[in-house]
């Protein structure tokens, strides 16, 4: 569906809901008509650079998706990350105003909200599916909103990437001993299991992998997939590619706004900012899984790339170091107590319904 078909089908959807919701005898249908003509220029910043395939074009279609539902009456500024704040300082900015809106991943702020990685990738844990069944219908986002009150936001899911692509080394991994003392950049809860693995990860913006990793400032690095990794050329500084991202069933993005701003909208901008995070979210899953074989043939075809999968022993090793980091930060807060029982339990749960629904499907066809 080309996308003024789809803002198209989101605006009448929206109208549906909200007609859906009131009842025509008590005249509610009309406050629920647009209430002002007020207008609201919005920042979103991001981490990424601006306009990068997926991730910075993803933040321009909610941006623009928000601005044509609400009838112009919310225009937003997209930043690439370094142009307002640096990339890894999105969440700060939209917390204390200097932004209204910002798109990142939400382990990027473990140091600050560790109990945040639960909404971003568990290692070995939820893929795409699961995570927005979760986020949407099992209580996920209600406990990310209630996580993200206290630091005076709003928090949308805003793109899956999928399964991710488990990095570029410059050695093959071949036994748990390649691990030891690999310096690779990897945030999140993948960082501190490759941590206990041996190795020692490092967070960076995507805008700094290739300059560390051909400098060997890094050993090694993850990005997101082939779409994302061939538009940063991180063939040109590593030879061996690997899979799965283990560390990443999907990457859950964030959308987050400031509670203020959010606050000040009138229900039905609220309504359309709600619905156009869902339209990106899934906009860029699909726009990821229709891009990902393409670019992996160029990696393999036109740049030698090596496709190498993890050893079942590496990969057993890391799983066993990640149902320790999973359990531990369930552990260590409160808060990372609830998010982590409501986690879990869904986890389990899911997982054997797609057992017999998904994955008996993959083996099948
Ligand atoms: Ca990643």
């Amino acid at each position: 569906m080309k996308r003024r078909n789809i803002i198209k089908a989101l605006g009448a959807a929206t109208v549906a809901g909200t007609l859906a919701a009131c009842k025509p005898e008590d005249n509610k249908c009309e406050k629920a008509q647009p209430q002002d003509s007020k207008t609201y220029d919005w920042k979103m910043v991001t981490a990424w650079p601006k306009n990068f395939p997926a991730l910075g074009t993803g933040a321009n279609f909610l941006a623009e998706t928000i601005t044509t539902l609400s009838g112009g009456r919310i225009t937003i500024k997209v930043y690439g990350g370094g142009e307002l704040v640096p990339p890894l300082e999105v969440f700060d900015a939209v917390s204390n105003g200097t932004a209204q809106m910002g798109h990142a991943g939400s382990y990027y702020w473990k140091g600050k909200v560790p109990e945040a990685q639960f909404f971003g990738a568990v290692p070995f844990g939820m893929n795409a599916q699961e995570m927005n069944a979760w986020l949407y219908h099992g209580g996920g986002l209600d406990l990310w909103t209630e996580l993200y009150s206290a630091f005076n936001l709003v928090p949308f899911p805003v793109g899956q990437t999928g399964v991710q692509m488990g990095g570029w080394f410059n050695k093959e991994i071949k036994t748990v001993a390649d691990i030891q003392g690999l310096v690779m950049r990897i945030p999140g809860l993948g960082g501190d299991v490759l941590k206990r693995a041996g190795g020692s990860p490092k967070l960076l913006p995507g805008s700094e992998l290739f300059t560390s990793l051909q400098t060997g400032n890094i050993d090694a690095t993850e990005w997101v997939g082939p779409y994302n990794d061939l538009a940063f050329g991180l063939y040109q500084a590593a030879k061996y590619y690997y899979y799965p991202g283990w560390h990443e069933p999907t990457a859950c993005l964030e959308g987050i706004v400031n509670k203020e701003a959010y606050n000040e909208l009138p229900d039905d901008l609220q309504q359309i900012v709600k619905i156009a995070c869902m339209a990106a979210n899934q906009n860029m899953l699909s726009d990821f899984t229709a891009k990902n074989k393409t670019a992996l043939d160029t990696l393999l075809s036109e740049h030698k790339v090596q496709l190498r999968q993890y050893p079942s022993e590496v990969l057993e090793e890391f799983k066993h170091h990640a149902h320790d980091v999973f359990n531990e930060l369930g552990n260590s807060s409160e808060m990372g107590n609830k998010i982590y029982q409501s986690y879990k339990s869904f986890a389990e749960q899911t997982k054997s319904w797609l057992d017999i629904s998904e994955k008996s499907y993959f083996k099948a066809r």
